[in-house]
This record gives C-alpha cells, sequence and structure tokens, in this order.
C-alpha cells in the first residue's frame, strides 16, 4: 500500500495472520486523504468526493493499478469477463482488483468507511444481474489472486480465489493429481466452492466444499483469518461449506488433492422420442439406485430445443473417472440406440472441461433455475413434459437456448456432506435425489419477461408434480437457483438458524448482509 505521505504514521497492524489494518486506522486515512483532497494536494475537485467515489479514489491513491474506471481498457476487459449479458451490462463505478489479501482488507474496510456498496467476482458465472458485480458500486475483481501451489506430498492444493478451473487442471494434470471442482473450464473457484461444488469426482469424494482443509478468509473487521476444522473457527469452516457471499471475502481455498489420472467420458446425443427418453429416465433411475457399486460414474442428463431444427434433442453426458470405456455401470445409457454423435472417448479432465465450455458460451441473456425431487423415472418424464410445453410457447424467441439438465445427489455424495464437522446445505446422509437446473439462453432483453415466465412455471409446475406424487424436496441448490428462490431456507430452519448466528457472531454490523446486497443473503 503506497504511504499517504511521509509525515502520516505507518498503520500496520500485525496483530493477526498478516498485515492488516483496522477501521478507525482506515478511517483515519481516508479522513487525511480528504483533507489533501479539499486542499488540493491530489485533484481540483470542488466537492468532496463521497460513497463508492471516494471508496474508488482512495483505493486507487492507496494501491495504484489496483483500481479501473469505466472506458479504460483494464475496466472494460474485466466486464466482458462475464458469462451472462444482464451481469456484463451491469456497471460498477469503479472496479478494484487485489493482488493480496491485505488489498482486500483494505478495500472492505474503505467500503465499511465510506459506506460503498460493493460486490466480489470469482469467475463471473453466476447468471443474473447483481449476483458479482453492482451497478454504481464497486466490484472487487479476484482475477489476480491467481496462484497455485502443490504440496510436496501431492495431498493439498492451494488456490487463489480468483482463479478458474480451467488453469486448477492445468496446473496440477502433469502432477497426476486433482482437486474437487468444476465441470467448466472457465467457472471460478471462488463461486462454486461457497455454493457446494459438484464434481466429476463427487461421488468419490463429495462435493467442492466437503473437500477444502482450509479457507483464508478476510472478515468483516478486515482480519485475514486461516478457517479449518481444527482451527478456532470451526463454526465459521461450517458456514463457509454452503453459506456463499455471507461470511467473508475468501482469497485462497486449500482443498485435499488425489492422485488421478485420464477419464473416459463425454456426450451421447439422440434426437428426442418418447421411446429414448423413456430408456435414458429409466437408466438415470437405476444409476440412482446403483451409484454405491461403482462410485466412479457420472452421468448429466440434458434435455434441450434446437430452434434452427424445430426439435427436441437429448444429450447423455456420461463420465468415468478412469480410463476404461465403457464400464458396466454405464451400459445401462451407452446401450440405447440411435445416438446421433458422440464425443465419449477417454479423455484428459482440463480438456474434457473445454468441451462443456464450449456447449455454454458466455455473453447471451441466461437464466438459472433450480429444485430437487426424488428419484423416480415417471416423475422425470412428467418434468420432461411441463418442459417441453413452456418451450413450445417460447420456442419463437430470438436465440434461445433452453434446457432442463438433471443431475443425481448420490448417497456416496451426501456421505461426504457430515465429514469435518459438517456442511449446511441439510442433505447429509441423503438420497439419491434428482437435481433439476433449468438454464435457458436468448438473445434480446426484450424477451426476459417471457422467457422468465416460462422457467418459472417450469419450475413451480414441476414441484407440484413432484409434490402430488409425494417426491418433493426442500432442497435448492445455491449456485443453480434464480434470485427469486430462497436458497437458505431451503437448508432447513435449524441450519438457517445456525447460520445467522455465525453471521452475527462474526460479522455483528451485517456488512456482507448490508454493503454487499447481490446473491443469496440470509435474510
Ligand atoms: C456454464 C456453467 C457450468 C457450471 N458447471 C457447474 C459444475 O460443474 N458444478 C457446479 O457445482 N456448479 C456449476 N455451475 C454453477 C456455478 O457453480 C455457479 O454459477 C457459481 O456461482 C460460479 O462461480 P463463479 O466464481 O464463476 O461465479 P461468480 O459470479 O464470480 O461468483 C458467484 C457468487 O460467489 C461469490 N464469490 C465468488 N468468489 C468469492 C470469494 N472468493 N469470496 C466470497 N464470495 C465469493 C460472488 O460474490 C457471487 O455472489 C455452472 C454454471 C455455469 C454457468
Amino acid at each position: 500500500m503506497r504511504p499517504l505521505s511521509l509525515t502520516l504514521p505507518l498503520f500496520l497492524h500485525l496483530g493477526i495472520a498478516s498485515a492488516t489494518y483496522t477501521l478507525s486506522e482506515v478511517k483515519a486515512q481516508i479522513s487525511s486523504y480528504l483533507d489533501q483532497n479539499q486542499n488540493g494536494t491530489h485533484t481540483t475537485r470542488s466537492a468532496p468526493p463521497s460513497g463508492c467515489q471516494l471508496a474508488c479514489g482512495f483505493l486507487d491513491f492507496a494501491l495504484p493499478q489496483h483500481v479501473s474506471y469505466p472506458q479504460s481498457v483494464i475496466y472494460e476487459f474485466e466486464e466482458s469477463r462475464y458469462w451472462s449479458q444482464q451481469q456484463e451490462l451491469t456497471r460498477p463505478s469503479c472496479r478494484f482488483s487485489p493482488t493480496s489479501a491485505e488489498d482486500v482488507s483494505l478495500a472492505v474496510l474503505t467500503f465499511r468507511v465510506t459506506q460503498c456498496k460493493f460486490a466480489v467476482k470469482s469467475g463471473g458465472h453466476a447468471a443474473f444481474a447483481g449476483a458479482s458485480n453492482i451497478d454504481s458500486g464497486v466490484t472487487i475483481d479476484l482475477i489476480h489472486l491467481n496462484q497455485l501451489s502443490l504440496s510436496a506430498d501431492k495431498t493439498q492444493a492451494s488456490i487463489g480465489a480468483g482463479n478458474v478451473w480451467y488453469d486448477v487442471y492445468t496446473y496440477l494434470q502433469p502432477k497426476n493429481v486433482t482437486v474437487i471442482g468444476g465441470r467448466v473450464s472457465a467457472i471460478g473457484v471462488g463461486g462454486l466452492t461457497l455454493g457446494g461444488g459438484m464434481s466429476f469426482f463427487s461421488s468419490q469424494h463429495g462435493w467442492a466444499c466437503d473437500n477444502v482443509n482450509n479457507y483464508e478468509v478476510v472478515l468483516a473487521d478486515g482480519s485475514i483469518r486461516q478457517v479449518s476444522y481444527s482451527s478456532a473457527y470451526s463454526d465459521l469452516y461450517w458456514a463457509l461449506r454452503g453459506g456463499g457471499n455471507n461470511f467473508g471475502i475468501v482469497t485462497r481455498f486449500d482443498l485435499a488433492a488425489y492422485p488421478q489420472g485420464d477419464l473416459w467420458a463425454g456426450s451421447d446425443t439422440f434426437l428426442y422420442t418418447n421411446e429414448t427418453a423413456a430408456a435414458i429416465n429409466n437408466a438415470f433411475y437405476y444409476l440412482g439406485v446403483n451409484a454405491p457399486s461403482d462410485p466412479y460414474a457420472q452421468v448429466i442428463i440434458a434435455y434441450a430445443y434446437a430452434q434452427a431444427q424445430d426439435l427436441f434433442v437429448i444429450a447423455s453426458d456420461l463420465q468415468y473417472a478412469k480410463p476404461i470405456p465403457n464400464p458396466p455401470i454405464l451400459q445401462n445409457f451407452t446401450s440405447i440406440p440411435g445416438s446421433i454423435a458422440s464425443t465419449l472417448r477417454i479423455v484428459d479432465l482440463a480438456n474434457l472441461t473445454v468441451e462443456f465450455n464450449n456447449t455454454n458460451p458466455g455473453g447471451f441473456r441466461q437464466t438459472y433455475w433450480t429444485f430437487t425431487v426424488q428419484n423416480s423415472a415417471s416423475l422425470m418424464a412428467d418434468m420432461v413434459a411441463i418442459y417441453q410445453e413452456e418451450v413450445t410457447a417460447i420456442k419463437d424467441v430470438a436465440g434461445i437456448v433452453p434446457s432442463a439438465v438433471f443431475q443425481l445427489i448420490t448417497t456416496d455424495m451426501t456421505k461426504h456432506f457430515s465429514r469435518n464437522g459438517g456442511n449446511p446445505l441439510g442433505l447429509a446422509g441423503q438420497g439419491p435425489l434428482n437435481l433439476i437446473n433449468i438454464d435457458i439462453s436468448w438473445s434480446n432483453a426484450s424477451d426476459d419477461e417471457r422467457v422468465l415466465t416460462a422457467a418459472q412455471n417450469m419450475v413451480n409446475r414441476s414441484i407440484a408434480a413432484a409434490r402430488a406424487q409425494g417426491l418433493d424436496h426442500p432442497y435448492l441448490y445455491q449456485n443453480y437457483a434464480s434470485y427469486q428462490q430462497n436458497v437458505f431456507a431451503s437448508y432447513g430452519a435449524d441450519n438457517l438458524a445456525k447460520l445467522k448466528s455465525i453471521s452475527a457472531k462474526y460479522d455483528p454490523q451485517q456488512v456482507w448482509q448490508k454493503l454487499q446486497p447481490g446473491y443469496f443473503k440470509l435474510g
């Protein structure tokens, strides 16, 4: 940090793990900055800046090269790195790109002093506006927190919170290990891990949040803490395993690393027919039942609509975490006749995530929704019928690409949810469950209302169908949820109450709830 002047005291506070400031120290520095500003030392502005204008100016002065403004190359480059158009069109007053946890700490205290609202971005793949960007506030872009290292015994990878999974995997792959992370190359480490994190290896090892050994976190008081199950902050460790952006800004994740080589994986594509759909839904159901016999298998079933051809298709994405073609556990899928295209092959993890990235292009209007039901092939058919009816009503929308994506939350996954004190998701020991993601992209904002209404209908009608059959489940997966969905209530009343009390303990001023308004709040 650049000192304000040689006559100012150096406010380094070496109390905790790293050099940080206190709120009153930053307040004093900002006052001094304002005095000099008003005296014309730094700018010729007539009225003293306030709020985010002041926060941007102070951070720019204190940490040169870390702040960018609209129309600058860096600002516009960072703005272009969101997946959805809604997020990309959101315009903060400035963007702040820290290079250390100490920088993040200074920013948080600056926002508190100036009462400037802020957002935090890792990979920028949350779909709705305001999730990791903020109009007229300041966005902390973690892009430069991109360090990567592996312990000498190869059991733990330390990963800066601004990395995307492709960079993580290409770093670890030559060392023949991996971590439990995203399945699409451009997803960020931060958002995925703080919301849960389903990976190709989750039946073996649990979700990403269950494989964090230690979080380096900047708390609301500016302190930098090392948070693990065995630390003094085991309650915070529990909360971070699914608590999203409500407990601090994570600057580094220390993740359990596991030996891993190539996989057998890819996608079989089918034209939709009732017979093919029934066969796929049955195979999906039986995988849920049989999964414990072979936790190397994972499947993603996506029902989609191809506008150019005006027809429905089914993508059967199969993954086996060993380089063994067509393993018995997946043969209920591979024996289904009529595939019109297949990419199934032996492949390395990084390249597999690139294949998935290519089928999820950015730059469009996007909406993500979620719900969970019990594992049932006939309910799956009912939900697909609802999806198709609702898609038919919006199939003329320019550029529409609507999908209903089905994934199993297996009993193998949820047994890891109670490891190291557990997580707050409310699913430990449950399953097999069917986790649904309604995922729609389209071209023009003028169609937002029609698309969002159809998406909401798909969700509401499917949940009603599940409830009528006694097959509904309350869980809403944060990483797939729409902002209209009440994620934390779905964790269960006890878990939500515990999350709120941990929030009150570590953040008595409720900085993460009030000054960082975007994404899912504890309420
Ligand atoms: C194409 C696509 C593929 C996907 N694949 C998967 C998948 O394989 N498995 C899966 O589980 N999910 C998947 N998801 C969902 C994904 O996990 C979420 O969208 C997630 O929020 C993305 O994380 P991000 O860092 O890219 O997003 P961001 O938009 O950067 O962040 C999301 C939220 O997390 C907060 N946040 C991010 N980093 C930090 C941090 N370090 N400290 C505090 N808060 C932080 C942000 O403030 C924001 O509120 C996918 C999504 C898309 C669009």
